[in-house]
């Protein structure tokens, strides 16, 4: 039998603690995103269940459809997909993180559109380090001017940086990977303060996030099995 997303969650927040350790990574400095996009919200609610708060969703209407139907108090969702200028509003309204930020337009729709009744919306900033296999994301040249551009936004807080790495790759290239976007982390978060977060880390690579500094992993699959579509 397949084991329920309550004992993949068990097991995978004890191998996070284990990578911890191993990698002298504080005790709870990664946290565990359950990416669960393309799955319907009675999964959702088994790991909710299960005891798990933080979610993370990649399609903007299906999100909020399952948000509102679920309907969890105490759940803190997370928007992790591509974004485009007519889903700003919805997101700004129902998503406590988005980690998809790429351009500023996007940014000071999200700092307009967030309601007045809810706290800032904690942002980071997507980086592009597979260059040519994906087309979302700014390059680690370009970050800094954007941390900049959405700093002075008050309706956002600026937390840190997300990447989506190419897949496959052995654990030391996979670590290589991820290099540079933690480097870039430790520079500016000397200039924005509140840059605490970066977001790497996927079924297939989360160990090699954590040895690099990942603070939070998004998991789908591992979590919740293979996707329909
Ligand atoms: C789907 C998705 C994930 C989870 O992917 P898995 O390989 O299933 O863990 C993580 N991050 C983003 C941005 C995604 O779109």
């Amino acid at each position: 039998m397949m084991p329920s997303i309550a004992e993949n969650i068990k097991r995978i927040c004890d191998e996070v603690r284990a990578l911890e350790t191993e990698h002298q990574r504080p005790p709870h400095s990664v946290r565990l995103l359950a990416v669960s996009k393309n799955h319907p919200a009675s999964r959702i609610r088994e790991a909710w269940d299960a005891g798990h708060r933080e979610f993370g969703e990649s399609y903007a209407q299906e999100a909020i459809d399952k948000i509102q139907l679920l309907d969890l108090e105490g759940a803190t969702w997370h928007f992790i997909g591509p974004m485009q200028s007519n889903k700003t509003r919805d997101i700004a309204h129902h998503f406590d993180w988005v980690h998809s930020i790429d351009r500023l337009k996007i940014a000071r729709r999200l700092n307009e559109q967030r309601p007045e009744t809810l706290p800032p919306l904690k942002v980071c900033i997507q980086i592009n380090i597979s260059g040519e296999s994906s087309k979302s994301g700014v390059s680690l040249a370009d970050a800094s001017a954007l941390c900049e551009a959405i700093d002075s936004l008050p309706r956002l807080e600026l937390r840190g940086l997300m990447a989506i790495p190419a897949p496959g790759g052995d654990f030391e290239q996979q670590r290589a990977n991820y290099r540079p976007i933690a480097a870039l982390l430790k520079e500016l978060s000397v200039y924005f303060k509140g840059m605490d977060t970066l977001s790497i880390g996927m079924s297939d690579d989360y160990a090699a996030a954590i040895a690099e500094g990942a603070t939070i992993i998004r998991l789908g699959t591992a979590l919740f099995g293979p996707r329909n579509r």
